[in-house]
């Protein structure tokens, strides 16, 4: 009970600071368990964990705020941004390295899963790290009761009780994720790819962070008539907006009228955002993949002969290997692979691709006959992947006109405002031939799925761990994931480590392709719970927000060690 939590730290108090290990256990408090599952070592390690866990009649939350996985999710979001609110309103403790820290791991802009509150039927679970005050190496006894007796309480109370909290903006954040998840579901039926609401604010305040712009001459998104397209959600009722449809889609537009903008709010679509972003209906399919050029990155064993081939040396491209990738070698790459996880979408942008891997016009093709030119550009295969294989495109092309004769559709973006122009495009390209052959084959893209091997996934020296959003350590080894632009979230970048940590133990079976070990992970994950990856199953797992395959698939394929078949 929390008096013989109490005993414990009267006892500990001004010993050293390994003595705070005795606290590891449960404790019952009035309104909740307090579970110490991991006491760090000293002041400055990483901080001890814990978790708080208020049955859920003390909660009070009714099923209908959590009765389907939208909701579910939307309200763990709503509570752990409670206890964040209520912690930053502590008064702070004073104190040695982490001394007094409390954290929970909130999210951004975005809303995912995360392992940092569980909401179910019989409870309600926070899960929090605690910097473990300390002055010098001698514990902070009184520091310690203090943040165990009062701090902890009081969290509870403020913020995972229904009746402390505001009800109607709980409803708010549970039915605008639902809508949200509701409208990505139907735009397949609908035949779109993507949809912009009118209002949407997309531009974001600045490179490096990810809330909406706030300036008076933001201008609210605002559809052309004839892309406006009408959804019935759930909650909301009637939005409208422009739908991006299937095939192969042109942003065009002069420089700074806001093309990339527009296509990284597309990208960011994957995700649900929270209420107030401005880019809550901002809604793409799930599985759309950013493509990119990223010179330097390892590439293992992808077959990227529909796109590149006869490279000097007669280097095999069906098996492609190479430690450091050109630019279009890793275009291709990471479209290829895309195409192996599985994606229904690809995204593009003219500022990060490799321009002879996008166009390659009349003039260089007198001058560069086809056979020394190993690049098929993506110009002669854009089609082919919606035709052949169900792929859609959208692509940010302000400098070459030559893509009017493969799209079919064309957003013109002027002043931050979308116009329609396919039909003045399609005249364009009628009036001026581009004078090009077409490149390439009319054979379908058919990918053979690679199977990994035990040896590549085996970690030596230290274990697996994020460093930073971008970087996880694999041992010796780091892998970079700073042009996976549609990672969003450092604790996603944690979730992928622990993923790697658990397929390699698990599922790599040198008989399963990436796509069959992953989906067998994600399977678990639906079953169990985002906490079965974490090598602390049944404890607080740490912080963790799921990651979609792609990115894990992503990870995979820049582990300079990983092998296939
Ligand atoms: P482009 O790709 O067409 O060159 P960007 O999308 O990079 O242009 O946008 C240029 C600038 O305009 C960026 O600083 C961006 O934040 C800003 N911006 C984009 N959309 C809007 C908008 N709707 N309202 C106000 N500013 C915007
Ligand atoms: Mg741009």
């Amino acid at each position: 009970t929390k008096e013989y939590l109490k005993k414990k730290l009267d006892k500990i108090d001004g010993k050293g600071y390994k003595a705070y290990k005795d606290l590891e256990g449960e404790y019952e408090f009035e309104k909740f368990i307090l579970y110490i599952d991991h006491v760090q070592g000293d002041p400055f390690a990483p901080p001890s964990r814990i978790r708080v866990k208020v049955p859920q009649n003390m909660a009070d939350f009714e099923f209908s705020m959590y009765n389907n996985p939208s909701r579910q999710v939307a309200l763990e979001d709503f509570l752990t941004r409670s206890v964040f609110e209520v912690i930053k309103s502590l008064p702070p403790l004073k104190g040695t390295g982490h001394s007094g820290d409390i954290y929970i791991d909130k999210g951004g802009q975005q809303i995912i899963k995360r392992s940092a509150m569980v909401v179910n039927k019989e409870y309600v679970e926070a899960r929090l790290s605690i910097g473990l005050p300390a002055f010098g190496r001698r514990i902070n006894g009184s520091g310690a009761q203090r943040i165990f007796l009062e701090f902890l309480p009081q969290i509870v109370e403020k913020s995972l009780l229904k009746k402390s909290l505001n009800v109607q903006e709980i409803w708010l954040w549970v039915e605008t994720l639902e809508d949200q998840d509701y409208l990505r579901s139907q735009l397949k039926e609908r035949g779109l790819v993507a949809f912009v609401a009118d209002g949407a604010i997309l531009p974001r305040e600045s490179g490096i962070s990810d809330r909406p712009l706030k300036d008076g001459n933001v201008v609210p998104f605002e559809s052309p008539n004839s892309l406006r397209v009408k959804f019935q959600l759930p909650n909301r009722g009637e939005i409208t907006g422009m739908g991006i449809p299937e095939g192969v889609t042109l942003i065009v537009g002069g420089g700074y009228h806001g093309k990339s903008t527009l296509l990284q709010a597309i990208q960011k679509g994957v995700y649900n955002h929270i209420p107030g972003d401005g880019r809550e209906f901002v809604i793409t399919v799930a599985d759309a993949v950013k493509i990119r050029a990223e010179d330097g990155r390892r590439i293992e064993k992808v077959d990227i002969s529909p796109f590149i081939n006869n490279l000097p040396n007669n280097v095999d491209t069906t098996r492609f290997t190479t430690e450091n990738a050109s630019g279009s070698t890793s275009q291709a790459a990471n479209i290829i692979e895309a195409i192996e996880i599985g994606t229904s979408l690809l995204l593009l942008d003219e500022d990060t691709s490799a321009t002879n891997f996008m166009i390659r016009d009349a003039r260089m093709q007198k001058l560069i006959a086809k056979k020394e030119e190993p690049i098929t550009p993506f110009i002669d295969r854009v089609k082919q992947l919606y035709k052949d294989n169900g792929i859609s495109t959208i692509l940010v092309m302000g400098g070459s006109g030559d893509y009017f004769d493969v799209a079919n559709c064309v957003i013109k973006m002027h002043n931050y405002r979308p116009y329609d122009v396919t039909q003045e495009a399609k005249k364009i390209a009628k009036e001026f031939k581009t004078n090009r052959e077409v490149e390439g084959n009319n054979e379908p893209i058919v990918i053979k799925p690679r199977i990994p091997l035990k040896k590549g996934l085996e970690v030596k020296g230290k274990k697996i761990k994020s460093k930073d959003e971008d970087t996880i350590r694999f041992g010796y080894q780091e892998i970079e994931l700073d042009y996976v632009e549609q990672l969003v979230d450092k604790s996603q970048t944690n979730a992928i480590g622990e993923i790697i940590r658990y397929i390699a133990s698990k599922y790599v079976d040198e008989k399963s392709s990436i796509k069959e070990i992953l989906e067998k992970v994600y399977k678990d994950i639906y079953e169990k719970g985002l906490d079965v990856v974490s090598s602390f199953y049944g404890k607080h797992p740490g912080n963790l927000a799921l990651p979609r395959l792609q990115e894990v698939a992503a990870a995979l394929n820049r582990l300079r060690s990983f092998t296939v078949k």
